[in-house]
């Protein structure tokens, strides 16, 4: 008898026990088959892309697991203009394969997402973003195995509820996404393929260029993926710092009155005010035939609404920030442990060589409690915790 794969081989955390009855999908209409009947077997199912945003307990998971390494990517009709380029690309597809694809056929949109690891099919499920761009900016829609019926349906991006770092997907809605539809921009063939304006600030000083500015694809992928090697976050079998499940905190979101209680040299980036509503008014004026003083009074009332609007909509705060500066540094371990902050980067618990599941939970709700007592801000895991709690 073999013996059953653990998911500390399948995941690059690489902890957790044995997945005992793992089952491997690899086309589409297996997939479908597979999970439909896993999720009529009224067994608990855990799906797996890459393994790059789970950590699963030592004990493994009692249940069956499909792992996903459907293959495809083919152009579809439809696009919102005449430089639209529409695909649609099976769930098991290498996230930063399709990247690669996207810079060789001169398609902007996902440049700076470049060095992600994983699957297209679990890049909704978290919304995955970095270096000022999201999934969620060309994400068109996915095809949707529901688990509660066993139908294949159609979720547009908004049906999808994508926000920073999560959707429907991760906050419960149980099924699997079989492929998903992106849009894209073709650049023109003569000249250089320009990215996406940039939208981050680490990107531009890298690049020695003013954020708003556009460098062609290639530029951009070099860049983010320099950056990202000299953090740690892209997958390298020589770099110990990167056998981790990337970030394990999300940057944590409070109000701004609460953000003014916390040191003033902390980083924090208000969320995006919304548009200011088209309010009609209720006198039937135009804008023309309103006073000086009407002008004026309107100005200020509309900066009242946006101050209001900001104040509700909150401030995000550097997670990375917090955790150094409740005195955990880089390289940090508990005694005796062999799970340890990353040496490159304060975001990332690594696996030091051999880490059980639980001396990842530990350290990990040790960084909690102590950002939590000296900021009183509690900071929230990133990746799927399976069987393991905080
Ligand atoms: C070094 C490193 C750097 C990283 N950098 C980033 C980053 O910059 N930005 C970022 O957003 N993330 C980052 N991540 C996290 C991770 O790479 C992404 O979340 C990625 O999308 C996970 O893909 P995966 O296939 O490995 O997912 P898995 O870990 O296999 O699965 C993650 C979750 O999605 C579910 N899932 C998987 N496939 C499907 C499917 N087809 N349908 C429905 N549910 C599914 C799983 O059940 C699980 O709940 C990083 C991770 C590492 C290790």
């Amino acid at each position: 008898m073999t013996e059953a794969p653990t998911f500390a081989e399948l995941t690059t955390m690489r902890v957790g026990g044995p997945a005992a009855n793992l089952l491997t999908a690899t086309d589409e209409q297996e997939l479908i088959a597979l999970a439909a009947d896993a999720y009529a077997s009224g067994e608990p199912v855990l799906l797996l892309g890459g393994g790059s945003n789970t950590v699963v307990n030592d004990d493994g998971f009692d249940g069956t697991v499909v792992r996903i390494v459907t293959r495809g990517v083919e152009r579809v009709p439809g696009g919102s203009g005449p430089d639209a380029v529409r695909l649609r690309v099976q769930a098991g597809e290498s996230w930063d394969g399709l990247v690669a694809l996207a810079g060789r056929n001169r398609w902007a949109g996902i440049e700076a997402l470049s060095g992600i690891p994983g699957s297209v099919g679990a890049a909704p499920v978290q919304n995955i973003g970095a270096y000022g761009q999201e999934l969620s900016s060309v994400l068109v829609a996915v095809d949707f195995l529901d688990a509660a019926t066993g139908d294949v349906r159609r979720m547009t991006a908004s049906d999808l509820e994508l926000g920073y770092r999560t959707s429907v997907l991760k906050r419960g809605l149980e099924g699997v996404v079989i492929a998903v539809e992106l849009e894209l921009t073709q650049r023109p063939e003569v000249g250089a393929a320009l990215a996406e304006p940039i939208a981050y600030a680490q990107l531009a000083n890298a690049l020695a260029v003013e954020v708003g500015m556009q460098v062609s694809l290639g530029e951009i992928r070099r860049t983010v993926l320099s950056l990202r090697a000299s953090k740690g976050m892209v997958l390298d079998p020589d770099d110990p710092d990167s056998v981790s499940a990337g970030s394990f905190f999300t940057n944590p979101i409070v109000s701004m009155h609460f953000a003014r209680t916390l040191p003033s040299d902390a980083p924090r980036w208000p969320l995006a005010e919304e548009e200011p509503d088209l309010v009609a008014r209720l006198d039937g004026s135009t804008a023309e035939e309103s006073t000086a003083v009407g002008i004026l009074a309107d100005a200020a009332a509309d900066r009242e609404r946006r101050r209001t609007r900001s104040e509700s909509a909150g401030v995000k705060l550097s997670a990375a920030w917090l955790i150094e500066h409740a005195g955990i540094s880089r390289g940090f371990g508990l005694p005796g442990s062999r799970a340890a902050i990353s040496n490159k980067h304060t975001l990332a618990i690594t696996n030091r060589g051999g880490a059980s599941a639980l001396e990842v939970a530990q350290l990990a709700s040790y960084v909690q409690s102590r950002v939590q007592s000296e900021f009183g801000v509690l900071l929230h895991p990133e990746p799927v915790l399976v069987g393991l709690e905080l």
